[in-house]
């Protein structure tokens, strides 16, 4: 058995009182969390292999981001100052659409580091295209030591809401292709990794699949006891797109098609009305809020605190490489407070404590995983973040929470934990080769934009 013990920093439990416990103190016994508490209360048991000295630390649940693109991160600034359609059939298609396996493996090993590096320690990636290489990139997830969720795209139809066949052909799948991967690699992925890997339907948005393949994906989840992700109601065109077609609201079609439910994951739900938040909160779905993403391709600002007070499960997410353009999910803890509070004209929404929850406990909610991770107690899984919290923007240590929220960004995080072993420590990454990454990816991303013929247009001359 192997033991660590974390001492003196103060700790966000999360727990259902919330507690912060101040000179607290963490035991970690193999990949389960066996004692938090005061620092004097929390003895140290023989077997105690690492000691971490967290004075001046903050000691909380590693986060949980529920909407990534782990090969978006290769054409990070690749696609600016755009909206959503445009944004996908002029770059990120064309240039996802020219991905082989290694390339989709750097990205999602480049997202990896970026998202330990910032304190996230499980995610969910919403759609994988078979040409990124799932193993791949599954292989690359276990030597991360990170806990996330891959899905596997699943598309019948090359377009976007009522803009068809816009797809580029380097991005069409088929159907039943898709289909029957998503079960392959759930059979080989999902679970391993002492259960840090799991395998979900990536169902692609309104106008990408039929209602009978939704159907299908619906019914594929419920045999296999999985879960499905899916974009819903990103833009305005989603909703002209589902009134048009089908005379109806985006989540009462997708209500009616069999996936709304505890399994599934909805990623922006900007447009969603109140109706809408109804049938969700009804049935247990979750909504991956993208905020800075949403703002960025000028998507709309979705509605969260109503979401929130209606009893919908909302969680946080960075999106990807081109439309945040990064995946540090304490910057956009920041972004999701203050945007709300812009757009109702009061301060008191979305304050720090909700801001958290959403991108913590809520979150492994909206994975179906709230009872192994998203806080720091007895027997959860040992997924947690140490941040530095001795440094000018961090000073006064009067409130953690809004110090964490309100201050802080991806690079106080001085230590990661996942499922009981060191993944960083002193903000060097122990399980991925940092400066091998770094140098591909340049290397891959260069040639990429060279072979897909895409043009990034500069502003300013590049000389
Ligand atoms: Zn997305």
């Amino acid at each position: 058995m192997t033991s660590v013990l974390i001492s003196g920093g103060t700790i966000i439990t999360m727990d259902e009182h919330r507690r912060v416990i101040k000179d607290g103190a963490v035991l970690v016994q193999d990949d389960r969390i066996a004692h938090v508490g005061k620092a004097t209360e929390v003895t140290k048991t023989p077997n105690v292999e690492l000691e971490i000295d967290a004075e001046g630390m903050l000691i909380l649940p590693g986060l949980i981001d529920t909407h990534v693109h782990l090969a978006q991160a290769l054409i990070r600034g690749c696609a600016d100052d755009t909206s959503l359609v445009d944004w996908l059939q002029r770059f990120v298609w064309p240039l996802q659409g020219n991905f082989d396996g290694e390339d989709g493996r750097v990205s999602a090993e480049l997202c990896m580091l970026e998202m330990i590096k910032s304190g996230t320690t499980t995610f969910l990636e919403s759609l994988l295209h078979s040409r990124y290489g799932f193993d791949g990139i599954a292989e690359s997830l276990e030597k991360s030591g990170m806990r996330g969720v891959l899905s596997k795209t699943v598309m019948g139809l090359p377009g976007y809401g009522s803009e068809e066949s816009i797809m580029h052909p380097g991005m069409i799948e088929d159907p039943e292709t898709c289909l029957r991967e998503v079960e392959d690699h759930f059979k080989r992925w999902n679970g391993a990794a002492n259960g840090r890997i799991r395998v979900w339907y990536g169902a692609r948005s309104l106008g990408g699949c039929t209602p009978e393949l939704y159907k299908r994906i619906a019914h594929g989840a419920a045999r296999l006891g999985t879960g499905v992700t899916m974009h819903l109601s990103e833009v305005q065109e989603d909703v002209r797109y589902a009134q048009k077609q089908f005379s109806k609201m985006p989540a009462e079609f997708m209500d009616q098609v069999g996936l709304v439910g505890r399994n599934v994951v909805f990623a922006h739900g900007v447009w969603l009305t109140e109706s809408e938040w109804q049938i969700l909160a009804k049935k247990g779905a979750s909504v991956a809020h993208c905020p800075s993403s949403n703002m960025k391709l000028a998507s709309g600002i979705a509605s969260v605190p109503e979401m929130l007070r209606t009893g919908v499960n909302i969680s946080l997410g960075c999106d990807g490489g081109p439309s945040n353009n990064c995946y540090d999910l304490i910057r956009e803890m920041k972004t999701a407070s203050l945007l709300q509070k812009a757009r109702l004209l009061d301060p008191l929404v979305m304050d720090a404590p909700t801001v958290l929850e959403i991108a913590t406990i809520n979150g492994a909610t909206a994975l179906g995983l709230q009872k192994e991770i998203g806080t720091v107690e007895i027997g959860k899984k040992a997924d947690l973040i140490l941040v530095r919290a001795r440094k000018p923007h961090l000073i006064p240590d009067i409130n953690a929470v809004s110090n964490l929220v309100y201050s802080a960004h991806g690079e106080d995080v001085d230590t990661v934990i996942i499922d009981g072993k060191m993944v960083m420590e002193d903000r060097v990454v122990k399980t991925l080769d940092e400066s091998r990454i770094l140098r591909e990816a340049d290397e891959r991303s260069t040639k990429l934009l060279e072979r897909s013929g895409v043009e990034i247009g500069h502003k300013w001359p590049v000389v």
